[in-house]
């Protein structure tokens, strides 16, 4: 597998990498659906999407489904997921419990360190990790038994974190790249920049670190334009402005390897006004 990624960087090096090649993906982007397995509703309005509902991860109780919309569609259904680097055996994810219907927009937040990027990764078949308990159902299929490059032809997409100050490449132009990639592989045609996020599940990771107030406008456009009622995004990032705009269906709070708390986008403001200790105190 010719997998080569390793931008695991939570935050920004304080001068400029070179560029390397690394930081790039061989072939693709890869698309991915999040998930929230969850035991209670609550219910919000998303103006310029749909009436959604999102509900509080279960970690004591992780199979628990109670308070689903049975209505929607999963397109990913996370449950007690745990994992390690493969490397160390250091256990980075502790039961992460996530159900992601078709057409929702979620975000995890959280502090650096908390293991937003390692979920991510793990999704989408990431080797440095390996999955020690749980399970991931993608469009209804066991997604943990699948190769990275069968996961992305399923239809999972993920832009990886990455240094920003990698000259001349931003997140967009890798999006742009890595998705045109797997076209080709398809024999598809390639798309313009727009259409790049045209996968059932989009998984983001800080696509939005170091653009100026234009791009992040951008770049919240493409992430409205790109959800039909079946596909679907989740996004990590730090930027309550950028929620502002994309109006997140859930907001999940990730610490310690899990989800402490889900709620809708306002769950952004209380976060800017008292922080994450506020949350984790609860
Ligand atoms: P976040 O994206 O929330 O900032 P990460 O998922 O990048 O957090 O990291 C979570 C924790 O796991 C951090 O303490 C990080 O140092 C550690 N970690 C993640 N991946 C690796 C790795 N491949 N090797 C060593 N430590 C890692
Ligand atoms: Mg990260």
């Amino acid at each position: 597998m010719a997998w080569q990624i390793q931008c695991t960087a939570s935050s920004p090096p304080a001068s400029p990498p070179p560029f390397t090649p690394k930081c790039l993906p061989p072939r693709s982007l890869f698309f991915t659906l999040s998930a929230t397995s969850s035991s209670r509703f609550c219910p919000h309005h998303m103006p310029s999407l749909r009436s959604v509902t999102c509900s509080l991860s279960a970690v004591e109780s992780p199979t628990s489904t109670a308070g689903l919309d049975d209505s929607k569609t999963p397109l990913l259904e996370v449950k007690g997921l745990t994992a390690v680097i493969a490397e160390t055996k250091q256990e980075i994810l502790k039961g992460v419990n996530l159900v992601v219907h078709q057409g929702e927009i979620h975000a995890i937040m959280g502090k650096n360190g908390s293991g937003k990027s390692t979920f991510s990764k793990v999704l989408v078949g990431h080797p440095d990790y390996e999955v020690t308990g749980g399970s991931v159902v993608f469009k209804g299929e066991n997604l943990l038994d699948m190769e990275p490059e069968e996961r992305s032809l399923a239809g999972l997409f993920m832009s990886f974190q990455a240094p920003i100050e990698i000259p001349g490449v931003n997140n967009i132009d890798f999006l742009h790249m890595a998705y045109n990639a797997r076209r080709k592989k398809l024999g598809e045609l390639e798309l313009g920049p727009l259409e790049v996020l045209g996968a059932d599940l989009a998984i983001l990771d800080e696509i939005d670190s170091g653009l100026d107030i234009d791009a992040l406008r951008d770049v919240a456009k493409a992430v409205n334009g790109l959800l039909t009622p079946k596909n679907s995004v989740m996004m990590i990032t730090h930027y309550r402005r950028l929620l502002e705009v994309i109006k997140p269906t859930c907001i999940h709070i990730m610490e310690d390897g899990r989800i402490i708390k889900t709620g809708d986008s306002s769950l952004a403001k209380v976060l800017e006004e008292k922080g994450y200790t506020s949350i984790s105190a609860e």
